[in-house]
């Protein structure tokens, strides 16, 4: 299948949001969803023959920002450099950098947990707001695989037993 594309930028960061109210739960029997872009927040619905989803259900603990110290790398079609890291959730992080980043670049983020491991791999990241020497991006494309290392490495480091 395609990748859906947002009406409005026209880029494939979407995600699928729940439904909401009755309208939507009824089209959702004829698969029709509702969905976000997580770059420009367009709301926008689609037609997804044949797919049934579960729901969706938001783990509110994944957004907390944890404070955490590690380097980062950081790459764009514009820019690459190197910052250090001063809080992460599983939805976005904020970083010291001199690097000039600016709103909605996107870039490809190596978070480097552990001196002994590969660093963890965000595919793509948008800049969401730039203050004098720290960066927030927010996390819009990553692999199942190195979500998960970034959340066992974060409770392991938080020394949080779950
Ligand atoms: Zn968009």
């Amino acid at each position: 299948m395609a990748p859906l594309r947002c009406p409005n930028c026209a880029r494939d960061f979407v995600r699928r949001i729940a439904r909401s109210g009755l309208a939507e739960m009824l089209l959702s029997y004829v698969y029709i969803y509702p969905f976000k872009c997580q770059l420009c927040g367009e709301r926008f619905r689609s037609r997804q023959w044949g797919v049934r989803y579960v729901r969706v259900g938001e783990d509110r603990r994944e957004y907390d920002r944890m404070e955490m110290r590690f380097p980062l790398t950081f790459s764009g079609q514009e820019i690459t450099g190197e910052g250090e890291l001063l809080n992460v959730s599983m939805g976005g992080c904020s970083f010291h950098t001199a690097a000039n980043l600016m709103n909605g670049m996107i870039v490809r983020l190596g978070l480097q947990i552990s001196s002994d491991v590969p660093p963890v791999i965000v595919g793509a990241a948008v800049v969401r707001n730039v203050r004098s020497g720290s960066v927030g991006v927010e996390f819009i494309q990553w692999q199942h695989s190195e979500r998960q290392r970034l959340q066992l490495s974060s409770k392991r480091l938080l020394g949080r037993r779950e």
